[in-house]
Parts: structure tokens; C-alpha cells; sequence
């Protein structure tokens, strides 16, 4: 018999998002955010590094935006797994410094120094683990984070990659609108169809999730890439700057400065007038000062062909799903923005419900990651939570289609094996092409990655023997294996298509990362000794007041006290073994005690026994 004294590590769960990012975790109570340094709980996604290399994230970095703009980085997530090609469209919209060499795998230009995404991304997490970790006061080195159920599986591979650098191990990543649909324990309906609309700060998206027997699937995923909050900032500010011109006699336009304190002016006004009817914009700006008041009914009509922009998308993606609005059971907000009055009742008005709001918008996807952590780590039994993959995933055959290995759908993790032969006579390679998507010809969908099997035995057309095997974890990422059955020879990669990290800059940058890592374990490891004896201390005393405690003998008592004495001797020692060995003492002398105080415990229970 041993007491538990509850020593097993927290996981935590993370929403890495493109404005903000936020940890989470979950108590006897229910899940909760964790707060940063400064009290606040949501951490601008915003990364500045100095010079000396020294780097600040989240509200300090936002400050630096105005005055270090060519060292700050902000909305990182929208590089996340892509290549060059892929974010044509961000750059003419975002003033990413982008590092030549950039045509193989991205790389920000930070002074002399170069950053990928997922580099950048890691120190966000960084400064999220280390608010974990001063908040519980013990090292934090598990994590779940979440994902937009868009996101392909280089963006996720990449996220894991983030994840890795930080020097966490993720252990899940989940959809950002399934952790929503748990914050509100929508799980527990076993089944159901929920619509998720997350409005955020730069980006909206749209899923529509079906729910059987506990497990979710992704039906449908739609939105876009570049509307949100900051929408509706720059139509302010814009009002805001022709009435400064006009009041100050200044265009402020080109002033980056004086354009920043105009935003947050704005801002400020905006947020407020999701709970107000009426707010001043208000700013005093060298020497000069401007007020004006706006009435939400102004607001609404300014922002309505914002808020319409999300009604298409909603609709295609209910389209898309085979569902009618009728048939959604659950509406879920998510996002900042959706605090926008007008925005509730644009969703309630389309989905004919009224929409989940109770919990706060920005902070339900790290809530729910935080249930899937603890679902993860054990501390909540009885409950069984999957993904499926959202699309099927094959490999082009002869003629160029698609034959499907995985169809959309199967529950992850998922495996499947398949034969196949050559084409050509003597044919001495075979190029595996993965694609994924619904369609039957290659060319109509997604390719993810090609790879060349080279070296089989020469054979007749049709005679040779190719397993191909796929392999999906539970992240959703893929694992592709081809085998000459002849030959034994094998290639496989993890697919991750050409403009991913390789395993090579990804093991250096960890290496960089754990530059002082025996160091850092020396110290984690004499801090978890700390930790447990703590906790042995914390019950000992507890169980001093229990009625057991009195039934033992005096040498029992002594030999109990004693122990305690010399743990707490070796306590602050820089010695784990030595804590470790006195924390094993005194569970020892507290065995006989732990035994008694649960059977008083049963013999209580069975007094209280009616029949
Ligand atoms: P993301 O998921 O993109 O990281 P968030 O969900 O944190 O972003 O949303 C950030 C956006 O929400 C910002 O544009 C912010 O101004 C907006 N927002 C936050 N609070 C309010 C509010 N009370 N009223 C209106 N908009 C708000
Ligand atoms: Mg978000």
C-alpha cells in the first residue's frame, strides 16, 4: 500500500494562434487559463529579438513593433509550412523580411541572423511553457496544441517542429474547432452536428463537425485567410487619421508612430463597444488631442460588409458538409471578434440557433486543448477522444489516378497496406507520387510529396512486387513505406512536402536549443525531487490530524519525525539522489499510517452502508 500523492507531470494545452496565443490546464474544477508575467492572459503572437540576441514575446514585443519593426515579427503562423509559393499573397500584405535562400525552405532575416517559422514560433511556446512552469512551480515539458482543422500536414508537421524546439514534447496536435466543441464538453452529447465560426484577428474560419459516438470528424472547412478584427481596425483608423487631418491639420499617414497610437485608440473603442452602446475614440498625441464619440449603431453599419464576408464561406461550407442549417444541433463562437454583438446575430440569424457564447471567445480553443491534455495525461479516465483524417490519401497509379490507400473519414491513428506492380518491362524504378483528396485523377487533387524506389530487380511488366504502406499517427501526419517484396529494399519518408524542415535543420536547431541542456536536467531533476518531497511533506501533515496517526506507537511517531528531519536537512542540497533517497525514507515510515487511514477510511464507508 502506498499513498498517491498525485506526483505526475501536467500537460498542458496550447492555442498557438495568429494574434494571440494562450496556455491552458486543467484542475479539480475545470480547465483554466494560466496567466503570463504581466497578469494578462492572453500573449500577443509577437516575437522581437535584439541585437544581443535577447527576445521578448507578447505585449512587450507588440510595443517594439513600432520601434524595432525590422527585428519584430508578428502573425509567424500565416509562414508556418510554407514555401515560397505558397505565400505570395501574404507578402504583399504582411512586411515579412524575408532571408534569401528562401526558395528552399523559408527563413525571416532578423539583423544578421536567420529564423525559420517554426524557430519563430518556438520561442512563442517557449515563453507559454515558461508561465506554465513559474505558475506551477515545476518544470512543464508535455503539451497539446492546437491547429485550424485546414491545415495540412506540413503546417502541422511544422507545428510539431515549433513544439520540439521549444523543448516540449507535443503530444497531440488538435483541430482548433474540436478543442472548442470540448471546452464545452460537446463530446458528451456522443453525437450531434456542430458548426465552429471562429472570427480572429486576421483570419476567419468556418467547420462543420459531426460528432458520432463521441469521436469528431471534420465535414467541411471553409473561411478566410485575410478577414478578421484587423479588418474592422483599418476602417477606423482610417475614419480616425481623415479626422485628425482634419481637426490637427496632419496626415499622420506616414508617421509609424503616430499611426500606432491611432490604432490602439481604435482598438480600445472597438472592444469596448462589444459591451456598451456608445465609446470615445480618444488619444492625446504630441500636444495634440482627439476625442470623438461612436454609437454602435454607426459601428454596425460600418462593419456590416465585414461581417457579410463571413456569410458566403458559412454557407459554402454548410453546402459542402451535405447538412442544412436546420440539421446543425450546436453553433460554437470562437474568436475575439465574435464579442461583436452584430456578429452574434449575423450567426444566430444564419444558423437558426443561438450560438454557444458562455465562454470567453479567445480563450475556449486553449480551454479545450487543456481537456485533451488532461485526456491525454490520464487525469480524466473514461473518456475516448479522435480525430478522423478530413481526406483520403493514395498514391497515383498508371494513367495518372489516384488509387486510395486511406479513405477521409478513417479514424486516426490509421494504417493500410497495399500491393502493387510495374508498368514497363525491366522497369528498375518506381516513383511513389501521394496525393490527397476525394477526386479520382491525380490532377484534381492535393500533391504531397514524391518519392523514387530505386533498384528493383528488373522483371517483366506486372511481374514485380510493391508493398506500399501508409501510416497515419495520431497528429495526422503521414508516414509513407515502399518495399520491393523481391529485393527487400524499402524507402519511407514522413511526408512532408518539399518545402518542410528536414530532419537535419530540425535536429540542429534542437541542438542549438539544448546548448545548455545537461546543465537544464541537472536543475529540472533536483527541482521535481524538490516537488515530491513537497508533496510527501504536504500529506504527512495532513494525515497528522487523522485519527490514524494517534493509533501508532510512540517509536513509530519518532521514526516518522526523524525522517522528516533528515529530508528537510537535504531539502535545498543540489543533490537529487540525496532528496530522492529521503523522500523513498519517508514514504517508507509512513507506509503502516497510509494502510490504517484507509481502513478507517473503508470502515467508515461500511458504517454508512444502509441497507
Ligand atoms: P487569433 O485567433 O487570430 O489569434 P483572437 O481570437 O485572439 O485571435 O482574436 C483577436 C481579435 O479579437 C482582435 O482583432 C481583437 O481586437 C478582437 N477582440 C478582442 N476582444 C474584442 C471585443 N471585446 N470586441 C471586439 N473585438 C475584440
Ligand atoms: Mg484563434
Amino acid at each position: 500500500m502506498n499513498i498517491d500523492f498525485g506526483t505526475t507531470e501536467k500537460v498542458i494545452g496550447i492555442d498557438l494562434g495568429t494574434t494571440n496565443s494562450l496556455a491552458a490546464f486543467l484542475d479539480l474544477t475545470g480547465p483554466k487559463i494560466i496567466p503570463g508575467a504581466d497578469g494578462d492572459k492572453l500573449v500577443p503572437s509577437v516575437v522581437s529579438i535584439s541585437p544581443s540576441g535577447e527576445v521578448v514575446v507578447g505585449n512587450a514585443a507588440r510595443e517594439l513593433l513600432i520601434t524595432q519593426p525590422g527585428r519584430t515579427v508578428y502573425s509567424v503562423k500565416r509562414l508556418m509550412g510554407r514555401g515560397l509559393d505558397d505565400i505570395q499573397e501574404e507578402l504583399k500584405l504582411f512586411p515579412f523580411h524575408l532571408a534569401s535562400g528562401s526558395e528552399s525552405v523559408l527563413q525571416l532575416q532578423i539583423g544578421d541572423r536567420t529564423y525559420t517559422p517554426p524557430e519563430i514560433s518556438a520561442l512563442i511556446l517557449r515563453q507559454l511553457k515558461q508561465n506554465a512552469e513559474a505558475y506551477f512551480g515545476e518544470p512543464v515539458s508535455k503539451a497539446v496544441i492546437t491547429v485550424p482543422a485546414y491545415f495540412n500536414d506540413a503546417q502541422r508537421q511544422a507545428t510539431k517542429d515549433a513544439g520540439r524546439i521549444a523543448g516540449l514534447e507535443v503530444l497531440r496536435l488538435v483541430n482548433e474547432p474540436t478543442a472548442a466543441s470540448l471546452a464545452y464538453g460537446l463530446d458528451k452529447r456522443e453525437n450531434g452536428t456542430i458548426a465552429v465560426y471562429d472570427l480572429g484577428g486576421g483570419t476567419f474560419d468556418i467547420s462543420i463537425l459531426k460528432l458520432h459516438d463521441g469521436i469528431f470528424e471534420v465535414l467541411a472547412t471553409n473561411g478566410d485567410t485575410h478577414l478578421g478584427g484587423d479588418d474592422i481596425d483599418n476602417l477606423l483608423l482610417r475614419i480616425a487619421l481623415e479626422d485628425v487631418q482634419g481637426e490637427w491639420g496632419e496626415d499622420l499617414a506616414g508617421d509609424s508612430e503616430g499611426v500606432q497610437r491611432v490604432r490602439r485608440a481604435v482598438i480600445q473603442a472597438k472592444e469596448r463597444l462589444s459591451f456598451v452602446p456608445f465609446t470615445d475614440i480618444s488619444l492625446e498625441y504630441r500636444g495634440n488631442k482627439y476625442q470623438r464619440e461612436i454609437q454602435r449603431e454607426l459601428f454596425d453599419k460600418l462593419i456590416a460588409p465585414i461581417v457579410d464576408r463571413t456569410l458566403g464561406p458559412c454557407r459554402d461550407c454548410i453546402k459542402d458538409a451535405g447538412v442544412t442549417p436546420e440539421q446543425i444541433d450546436e453553433v460554437v463562437m470562437v474568436g475575439g471578434s465574435t464579442r461583436i454583438p452584430l456578429v452574434r446575430t449575423a450567426v444566430e440569424n444564419l444558423f437558426r440557433s443561438k450560438p454557444h457564447t458562455e465562454l470567453n471567445p479567445d480563450e475556449v480553443v486553449a480551454l479545450g486543448a487543456a481537456v485533451q491534455a488532461a485526456i491525454l495525461s490520464g487525469d480524466v479516465a473514461d473518456k475516448l477522444l479522435l480525430d478522423v483524417t478530413p481526406l483520403s490519401l493514395g498514391i497515383e497509379t498508371m494513367g495518372g489516378v489516384v488509387s486510395k490507400l486511406i479513405h477521409r473519414n478513417s479514424t486516426i491513428p490509421a494504417s493500410a497496406t497495399e500491393s502493387f506492380t510495374t508498368g514497363v518491362d525491366g522497369q528498375r524504378n518506381v516513383l511513389i507520387h501521394v496525393v490527397q483528396g476525394e477526386r479520382e485523377l491525380v490532377k484534381d487533387n492535393r500533391s504531397l510529396a514524391r518519392f523514387d524506389l530505386k533498384d528493383i530487380d528488373p522483371m517483366p511488366a506486372g511481374l514485380a512486387r510493391i508493398e506500399v504502406r501508409f501510416l497515419i499517427d495520431a497528429n495526422g501526419i503521414l508516414n509513407v513505406t515502399a518495399r520491393d517484396l523481391r529485393t527487400g529494399k524499402e524507402h519511407s519518408i514522413d511526408v512532408k512536402p518539399s518545402y518542410g524542415l528536414t530532419d537535419e535543420q530540425v535536429e540542429k536547431m534542437i541542438q542549438e536549443s539544448f546548448e545548455k541542456a545537461e546543465q537544464d536536467f541537472q536543475e529540472r531533476q533536483v527541482r521535481e525531487a524538490r516537488v515530491e518531497a513537497d508533496t510527501i511533506l504536504a500529506a504527512v501533515e495532513k494525515a497528522r490530524r487523522h485519527d490514524a496517526y494517534f493509533e501508532l506507537s510512540d517509536d513509530e511517531r519518532s521514526a516518522m519525525d526523524r525522517a522528516i528531519n533528515e529530508l528537510l536537512l537535504v531539502y535545498h542540497s543540489e543533490d537529487h539522489h540525496l532528496i530522492l533517497n529521503k523522500n523513498e525514507q519517508l514514504n517508507q515510515v509512513t507506509m503502516k499510517l497510509a494502510e490504517n487511514m484507509m481502513n478507517t477510511a473503508v470502515r467508515g464507508a461500511l458504517k454508512g452502508t444502509k441497507i
